[in-house]
């Protein structure tokens, strides 16, 4: 079940909800860059070294996944493009400076997820604080009957994004 995070903006006393989504490219054993979208709470894992051969494999698994999301298709594409002017099988290392949001195409950054404000859907400021103030509350999808329930999440955020 995804967990909701309340935040809120003490310019414009603005409150709202964001629900984490995650995407990743490429095999993570030899490293990865972890971006962030700051309005969105969206999440992107990029392998910071690749080679040839594990790369084809993975773009294979993973091409339907890819093709979801025109941001995801397009640094796919990026890494193809890489490889196919490549000789050799040394590995590369990736290294993106801007990426945009595959949720909502704001620019994503690498400053880790708590350590940095969320853009306030409503005066459009990087503001947002999350708020803590009545706990953390957990909101259900729908299918879930029972409404809220007791949370043994933590109180912050911040370290438990890229835990599991
Ligand atoms: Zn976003
Ligand atoms: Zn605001």
């Amino acid at each position: 079940m995804p967990i909701g995070y309340d935040y809120r903006c003490p310019k414009c006393n603005h409150q709202w909800i964001l629900f984490s989504k995650r995407f990743a490219i490429g095999p993570s054993q030899w490293g990865e860059t972890k971006y962030t979208c700051f309005s969105c709470q969206t999440f992107l894992s990029v392998a910071t070294s690749l080679d040839s051969n594990s790369w084809a494999m993975w773009y294979r698994n993973h091409y339907d996944d890819m093709h979801q999301n025109s941001v995801t298709a397009q640094l796919a594409g990026t890494i193809n493009d890489i490889f196919s002017k490549q000789r050799g099988l040394t590995p590369i290392t990736l290294n993106f400076s801007m990426i945009g949001c595959p949720t909502c195409g704001d620019s994503m950054s690498t400053v880790p997820f708590g350590q940095h404000l969320m853009k306030c859907p409503e005066c459009k400021q990087y503001t947002g604080e999350f708020d803590d103030g009545d706990g953390i509350s957990i909101y259900a999808f729908p299918d879930a009957e029972h409404g809220t329930e007791p949370s043994d999440a933590p109180k912050s955020p911040i370290g438990r994004e890229f835990e599991s």
